[in-house]
């Protein structure tokens, strides 16, 4: 059965699952998050079991969430409960019920399961033991765990380079394993290291370390009590990153203004319901945002632009009011030359390209004017875009301008959208190592890493399209789901002579496949690790660079699973490399991986007797106490060019977007109950005037098309739904649209797939 008919009827559906729509909410959590969370725990695990586990969650030497990276309080941690409803959902879906074993896979063929949708795979449960697909065989069957790792040993001594392979990581992988794995995959000779950073905030990282020195956020959750204002751009808290909105509720009951940035009215940035306070009994909110600029998509670098030009103006004329001189003098380099930049621009050209009133704007730059503690928030709104770097750089000079940046109450906010996305990367997880790391590999471990950069995925999936890779190995994720082009990316996965997931759970990926296939089960973050007779820890880095401990104790779903940990030195063992590592040593005792991190990254020193305090410890920040470790030890001021997207008649701009009951490419449920849209994920938000124009009505369906670089790409059957969101801008819903999204448009300098800025057509199907 070919790979296109194993896609066509899943991705092109006939048939819905039963779409309503109802009135958007203006506000986010509440009770209805809590009677959502109880319904789902006690289905999903059992209420008994569901709760205990959840006491441990986020709690002190307890469970780190394997949902977002959002940090947890450095002191008091709530009783009540230190989780939100979509972590509820993270760990129902981990610990689930069904055990996936050779029974199941001898029932079910790779064609059968790869009919269905996302949500049905996924909840098929946990993978309880290592699996092989023959070449041409319909079914996977048993492998034992040397057999499966000795074939992957094989077919990697078999390619004709190292560079022939792809080892890419998902940001759920703890730093133990992540640390293992770059040194395994190096010492094996490539740096074929893409992770989903590169998908998600590698133009975050590219433009703050040109700018400011360090590729994270500055602030920490305490600097949101001492703001004065909160800018949030292309983040949608409420479903992505809930227990933000603590914070935010925090910020503004210490009276700083809120300003949220976003195409859509998302209810977790207009108010926020803490279902912690009795009031939320008698639906008492807390409102959020001030001002709410409802932006066309990839406005954001023109309005920023706009908003810099306008306290420069307010700045001439009250000389001293607005600019923090003495930060700009001492602190940064480029200032001039950034205000001969801001002299050329017009105002209104960059309004046009916003979509937005003259007034909002001079609102929004008037309260600015006199803040000097502001805080940047943002997330894939503004990283996967064609001039993300740009947009990010220019968040940057706002708050270079204002001296907001190294100090209580101010600076950078990239939110995280993975558990251990960011300390995977500061494990060494990267295709473009820097020189420092590589020769701290080599003075620690004695053997030479290879020194020329690898693929980032773009690169791989081309790579492996191209059949210059040939084989692919996945550590966590659903490479297939998460990556643009789906038709492109599973013709470069089914190219490949071997494919091989460490998973949890069934995905896509597993059944869009490289000629020979393997699973490798691996414990999740809830499950009890054992090794040689003792209990081990991981340990993960959030958002804001605090590094903490994460501890399993529930008995995995069977004895059959490996961690990640393992998995890796149990492969590196198989394959025999010449670098003289104890792996096996590693396996046994955690706190000798930690050993080596500490002599091999900066910033771990007592790695195990600070990983081991009660909330771990935050990792050096230089932008965090103003030391900008940039080619001139300054921060950096950017020039660059704000340019609208040019649309013909008929095209839109489309941005993929996540539901609420969604996580990355985990589908927890077909409901979007913020946007008021239920049971059904193939929609098309759209404007109300637009579809007038196209003679279209609520509930249409359409197909949409993209024809970049010539090719024809379709999404079938997306059913209309009349929505509030700026004209010429759509939303749908990733992976579904992820077909859409040409391998080819990606962001200048990350790289990063440009999913939140798609030109698109639509044709009517039917009424
Ligand atoms: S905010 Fe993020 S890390 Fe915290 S419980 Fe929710 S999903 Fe998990």
């Amino acid at each position: 059965m070919s790979k296109k008919n194993k896609l066509n009827l899943a991705e092109n559906p006939d048939h819905f699952t039963g779409l309503t729509t109802g009135k958007p909410a203006n506000k986010a959590a509440g009770l209805k998050a809590v009677k959502n969370s109880l319904k789902i725990i006690s289905a999903e695990v059992g209420l008994v079991k569901g709760i205990s586990v959840l006491n441990q969650l986020n709690q002190k030497g307890g469970i780190d969430c394997p949902g977002c990276a959002w940090p947890d309080p450095d002191d008091e941690r709530s009783k009540l409960g230190e989780y939100c409803e979509n972590g509820v959902k993270a760990i129902a879906e981990e610990i689930g019920k069904h055990a996936l074993d050779a029974a199941f896979f001898a029932e079910h063929s790779v064609y059968e399961l790869s009919q269905l949708t996302d949500y049905e795979i996924g909840k098929k449960g946990r993978i309880a033991q290592p699996m092989y697909l023959a070449p041409s065989a319909s079914h996977y069957s048993p492998i034992s765990w040397d057999k499966a790792l000795g074939k992957i040993a094989d077919n990697l001594h078999k390619l004709n380079s190292p560079d022939e392979a792809i080892f890419y990581t998902s940001g759920r992988t703890s730093n133990e394993a992540a640390f293992l794995y770059q040194l395994f995959v190096r010492a094996y000779g490539t740096n074929n290291l893409p992770d989903c950073s590169n998908m998600c905030h590698e133009s975050s990282g590219k433009a703050l370390s040109q700018t400011l020195g360090i590729g994270k956020g500055s602030v920490t959750l305490k600097d949101f009590e001492k703001a004065e204002l909160v800018l949030i751009m292309g983040q949608n808290p409420g479903t992505n990153h809930p227990r933000m909105l603590n914070a935010l509720q925090k910020a503004k009951r210490n009276g700083a203004i809120i300003i949220s940035i976003n195409p859509l009215k998302e209810a977790g940035l207009m108010a926020y319901n803490n279902p912690q306070e009795v009031g939320t009994v008698f639906g008492a909110s807390t409102s959020l945002s001030d001002h709410y600029m409802q932006i066309r998509i990839n406005g954001d670098m023109a309005l920023i632009q706009a908003l810099n030009l306008l306290l420069y103006r307010h700045e001439k004329n009250n000389p001293n009011t607005v600019f923090d001189h003495k930060f700009i003098n001492e602190k940064t380099e480029g200032f001039e030359s950034y205000l001969q930049h801001l002299d050329q621009l017009s105002l209104d050209d960059l309004i046009a390209q916003t979509g937005l009133s003259k007034d909002s704007i001079e609102t929004v730059a008037q309260v600015l004017s006199n803040k000097k503690r502001i805080i940047a928030c943002w997330a894939m709104g503004l990283t996967q875009h064609k001039n993300a770097v740009d947009t990010i750089k220019e968040v940057v000079n706002l708050l270079l301008l204002k001296g907001s940046i190294g100090k209580a109450g101010a600076g950078t906010c990239p939110v995280r959208g993975h558990s251990n996305v960011q300390g995977d990367r500061t494990m060494g997880i990267h295709e473009a190592p820097s020189e420092k790391l590589l020769d701290s590999i080599e003075q620690v471990f004695h053997f030479k890493p290879p020194r020329k950069h690898g693929f980032d995925v773009v690169n791989a999936i081309k790579a492996m399209y191209e059949r210059k890779a040939k084989v692919f190995f996945a550590m966590g994720g659903n490479f297939l789901s998460a990556t643009p082009d789906t038709l492109y990316t599973a013709e470069a996965l089914s190219n490949c002579d071997l494919t091989v997931h460490v998973s949890t759970k069934l995905n896509r990926s597993h059944l869009i496949h490289g000629k020979e296939a393997i699973i490798l089960p691996c414990l999740a973050r809830t499950d009890k690790d054992i090794q040689n007779g003792s209990e081990q820890f991981v340990s993960v880095e959030n958002s804001m660079g605090v590094v903490h401990s994460s501890k399993g104790s529930l008995p995995p779903i069977s004895q059959d699973l490996k961690s990640e940990v393992d998995i890796v030195c149990s492969l590196a063992q198989q394959c025999h490399l010449s670098a003289d590592i104890p792996w096996q040593d590693y396996t046994n005792n955690y706190d000798l991986i930690r050993d080596k991190i500490e002599a091999t990254i900066p910033g771990f020193d007592n790695y195990n007797e600070r990983v081991r305090q009660p909330s771990g410890f935050y990792l050096p920040n230089g932008a965090r106490n103003n030391n900008y470790k940039t080619s001139t030890n300054k921060a950096q001021f950017s020039v660059a060019k704000a340019e609208a997207i040019k649309l013909e008649a008929q095209e839109y701009l489309m941005m993929t977007i996540r539901s609420h009951d969604q996580f990355n490419t985990t589908i927890y449920g077909l409901d979007d109950r913020y946007r008021g849209v239920y049971n059904e994920r193939r929609v098309i938000m759209m404007n109300k005037k637009d579809m007038a124009l196209e003679g279209l009505q609520h509930l249409d369906v359409v197909d949409l098309y993209n024809y970049t670089d010539g090719q024809k790409r379709v999404a079938k059957n997306f059913i209309v739904v009349s929505y509030d969101i700026p004209s010429r801008c759509v939303a749908t819903y990733f992976p579904e649209a992820n077909v859409l999204v040409p391998i080819s448009s990606v962001a200048k300098v990350s790289n990063t797939p440009a999913s939140k800025s798609v030109i698109i057509e639509l044709k009517k199907v039917r009424g």
